[in-house]
């Protein structure tokens, strides 16, 4: 099963209806506009267990939010609910606070609950909506939208390619966080051990195995394999990385490697304003 659905290309609409979506969130909480998604879903019959699904999606959103900047979210958990994937789109008029790492509210939130047996599924989904969002005519369009009819439009129009891109791949800053993890478990009790090894565990399901094979080596090798980026700075080499590569990661949430000392580079959290 996992074959054919990973060898296809494919578009929003294959799995986001009409009813999954929300015009104009009611609820101005996180929490709360979550749950307001789930409440569709299991309207819908894609979801039976809302209950653990909210406690799993809260437990990912706490460790690092989803918020991907420009304003949009993609809270999700790893349940299995039957189906292959279960997604719910919020448009939310004044905006929710996630914690976003540009301090931007967020007016658009993408819910998605999908299988765990399909690995695979959630990544190539993410990296569609990303490579879609992070369009600025794309997002104009989905925010100059009238009504519930013309946004499911131009959601459904996201296409989904299942390809492998060696450079870009998502998520720098789980990667990060998991470096903080494995950091913090060579020092902690063995309570704190366990705990740690569940949330290092979560974020490793997320990630690509290639990605997380590479930041094992590096790991084991060096210490750590994450550096942040300062004004064009690598921090663990401390040597200049190119304008060009810089200035992508600035707007983006691909994931890049430094091309002298090969860690993976994220660039240094905005401050809020
Ligand atoms: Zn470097």
């Amino acid at each position: 099963m996992e074959n054919k659905i990973l060898s296809r290309s494919c578009y929003f609409s294959d799995y986001l209806k009409a009813p999954q979506v929300i015009f104009d969130l009611k609820n101005k909480d996180k929490v709360e506009a979550i749950e307001e998604l789930l409440d569709v879903l299991a309207k819908q019959k894609l979801i039976d267990n809302k209950k653990l699904i909210l406690t799993r999606i809260i437990d990912r959103e706490n460790l690092v939010s989803t918020a991907i900047g420009y304003g949009v979210a993609l809270p999700h958990a790893r349940v299995d609910s039957g189906g292959e994937i279960a997604v719910a789109v919020g448009r939310s008029e004044k905006g929710i606070d996630f914690d976003a790492h540009d301090g931007q509210k967020v007016h658009l939130i993408i819910l998605v609950v999908w299988n765990p047996t399909l690995p695979g599924l959630f990544n190539h989904l993410f990296a569609g909506l990303a490579r879609f969002l992070i369009r600025a005519e794309n997002r104009g369009r989905i925010q100059a939208a009238k009504d519930k009819a013309e946004l499911y439009d131009i959601l459904s129009e996201i296409e989904f390619k299942f390809v492998h891109e060696e450079k870009i791949v998502s998520r720098a800053r789980l990667l990060k966080k998991l470096q903080e993890i494995e950091l913090k478990k060579k020092k902690g009790t063995k309570e704190q051990q366990k705990e740690l090894h569940k949330q290092a565990a979560m974020i490793r399901e997320e990630l690509d195995r290639d990605l997380v094979s590479r930041f094992d080596r590096l790991m084991e090798r060096y210490g750590f394999a994450v550096a942040d980026a300062v004004d064009g700075v690598c921090q663990s080499c401390n040597i200049n990385i190119s304008t060009q590569m810089y200035s992508a990661m600035e707007d983006s949430n691909d994931i890049y490697v430094c091309e002298n000392c090969g860690k993976y580079l994220v660039s240094a959290r905005k401050k809020k304003k």
